[in-house]
């Protein structure tokens, strides 16, 4: 089964190909989609529903799409929908770290977690998969695996960081790797 993951960020294709040995994952590139999908919607799930309709509706191929977040406790639930573009549009994973950092200086409430969305549109049907995973927000960077805010976050029941885990380990227990998890149980049954 051939189906398009919506993303241009390598990292994630590689997590979630490891999950999805039997189905034959295309990206954004491998379908010569190469523009921008704007991400316009102020929902997680907004979000998701755009990017899977952009490809199903422009090159017609099956496709699933994720949207995270990153929901702190102590910041009312910052960056949530924002997280990419949290230090501005010309920010990156440093500088959203850096400022999240430095919004919870003298915080003790850690408490966060990621929210992951998938939509999946398939024989002209529309499904929706998510994943959370609870933590906290480091009070510094540890690690150098994975991306976005794998340094500064550790799942509950772990004294790592994301940025310290392997792919698979992230995998088991991560809001995307739940997610997809859900995912994987719904193709098998098709
Ligand atoms: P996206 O919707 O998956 O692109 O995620 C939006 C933003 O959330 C990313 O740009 C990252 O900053 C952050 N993010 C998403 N997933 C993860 C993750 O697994 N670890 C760390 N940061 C993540």
């Amino acid at each position: 089964m051939k189906i398009v993951f919506a993303t241009h960020n390598k990292n994630k294709l590689k997590e979630v190909a490891a999950l999805l040995p039997n189905i034959e994952l295309l990206s954004l590139t491998d379908i010569g989609c190469t523009e921008e999908i704007p991400e316009t919607a102020d929902t997680l799930e907004g979000n998701a529903k755009i990017k899977a309709n952009h490809v199903t509706e422009k090159y017609g191929y099956a496709c699933f799409a994720d949207d995270t977040g990153l929901l702190v406790d102590a910041l009312n639930g910052e960056p949530g929908v924002y997280s990419a573009r949290y230090a501005g549009e010309d920010g990156n994973a440093e500088k959203n770290m850096d400022l999240l950092l430095k919004n919870l200086n003298g915080v003790t409430n850690r408490d966060a977690y990621f929210k992951t969305i998938i939509c999946l549109n398939i024989n002209h049907k529309q499904y929706l998969f998510d994943g959370v995973c609870n933590g906290k927000i480091l009070e510094k960077r540890q690690g150098d695996e994975g991306f976005g805010y794998d340094p500064i976050f550790t799942p509950n029941g772990y004294n790592l960081s994301f940025a310290e885990m392997s792919l698979a380990e992230k995998g088991k227990i991560s809001h995307r790797g739940l997610a997809v998890q859900k995912l994987i149980q719904f193709l098998q049954n098709l």
